[in-house]
């Protein structure tokens, strides 16, 4: 049996669960491509969090840079799954502009438990004035190393 942490029951995103065999996965760090009309940007996240078996949560710092520009670093929740073959990570980015939506990262291993690349998906920041399909675009997921 195994606890799904993208479908928690009752409704509350942050419950408290007692279980047994946590340990630490990663660091993994995960980035993010943007194109703004100003220019490209990265955005990047170390991702080190509690794992159960392929799933991983925690927060992290968000890293916004490119085309001459850096945004201090965003407070950002974190949880997925991260298989040998796939992940699947979601980024809740705490801004006042974004906290109202998430990223939801889908990729596949280019090099398997090591490396995965993907797309990145936004629903729209503003349902009711704006109504468009979001945004997209692609993202990395790497192992940054064992500690040791
Ligand atoms: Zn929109």
């Amino acid at each position: 049996m195994s606890i799904d942490l993208l479908h928690p029951a009752g409704s509350s995103q942050h419950k408290t669960i007692f279980v047994p065999e946590t340990q630490s996965s990663g660091p993994w760090q995960i980035s993010l491509k943007f194109s703004f009309s100003f220019g490209p940007m990265t955005g990047t996240a170390t991702l080190e969090g509690t794992s159960i078996g392929k799933q991983i949560s925690g927060s992290t710092k968000f890293c916004l840079e490119g085309s001459g520009k850096t945004l201090p670093p965003l407070p950002t929740d974190f949880e997925g799954s991260i298989q040998d073959n796939e992940t699947k990570i979601d980024l809740w980015i705490n801004e006042p502009l974004l906290k109202h939506t998430h990223f939801i990262c889908c990729g596949q291993a280019v090099i398997r438990k090591e490396r995965f690349e993907g797309n990145w998906d936004m629903p729209c920041l503003d349902p009711k004035d704006c109504a468009c399909d979001g945004a997209s675009g692609t993202f990395e997921l790497r192992r940054l190393g064992q500690e040791s």
